[in-house]
């Protein structure tokens, strides 16, 4: 299981565009989930929290840009990334016109190879490691490619679950996570880890930060849990 692969939501009701797209995006090594409605798109977006989401416009129930609308006026959901697929052009004035909050739009037909292009770029943004991005904070790097760390100049050796710990820290530095979130995130919903796991695992992170000196960079929250500086 390769946790790092980010988690596409693709919401489109022709079946074969769709499988075009979960075909593409798989071979790029994302993890993909399908909706067909507008109702079971919103479900699976509480269900698996999705790192971006493909939207078709012209959707059966509840439109796509009904579905951008909701998300991007949701706390937990207004930062992930929406790319809007919509059929004609007029659409996309449209689209703009609402200002419903879509990061971006392709129209149809569309080159899948520039839409898996514009799918990295987004996720550049909000979830660099897992595009292969190079991370830096302070003394320490992190190549998410070659999956080295270093501090100092220094190479850090970090266990696979260390090492998506401090991705996870890095793209976001400053920010507050909580264990349950760090589960999610590191682990994976699909299985059960005590959330004590978690401290277990940043006191290895920690040591192995530490191992050629320098501070302790990570910080402990009280009652809410774990951040990088
Ligand atoms: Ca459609």
């Amino acid at each position: 299981m390769v946790m790092e692969a980010p988690s596409v939501l693709v919401v489109e009701d022709e079946t074969a565009q769709l499988e075009v797209l979960t075909y593409n995006l798989e071979a790029e090594g994302f993890h993909v989930s399908k909706a067909q409605t507008g109702d079971e798109a919103l479900l699976l977006v509480d269900e698996i929290a999705p790192d971006i989401i493909l939207l078709d416009w012209m959707l059966p129930g509840v439109s796509g840009i009904e579905i951008c609308r909701r998300l991007k006026a949701g706390s937990a959901t207004r930062n992930v990334p929406i790319i809007m697929l919509s059929a004609r052009s007029e659409e996309v004035d449209k689209v703009r016109g609402l200002e419903t909050g879509a990061d971006d739009y392709m129209v149809k037909p569309y080159s899948v190879v520039e839409l898996m292009a514009r799918v990295r770029t987004q996720l550049r943004r909000t979830r660099p490691s897992s595009v292969g991005e190079r991370l830096e904070f302070d003394d320490i790097t992190l190549d998410s490619e070659t999956h080295r760390v270093d501090r100092n100049a220094k190479e850090i050796k970090l266990g696979p679950t260390e090492f998506r710990l401090l991705s996870t820290f890095m793209e976001k530095p400053g920010r507050v996570w909580s264990r349950e979130q760090l589960l999610d995130r590191v682990w994976g919903r699909d299985i059960y880890v005590d959330t004590r796991t978690v401290d277990v695992h940043i006191g290895r992170l920690r040591k192995a930060l530490c191992m050629h000196g320098g501070t302790d960079p990570i910080r402990t929250v009280r009652g809410a849990g774990y951040a990088l500086g």
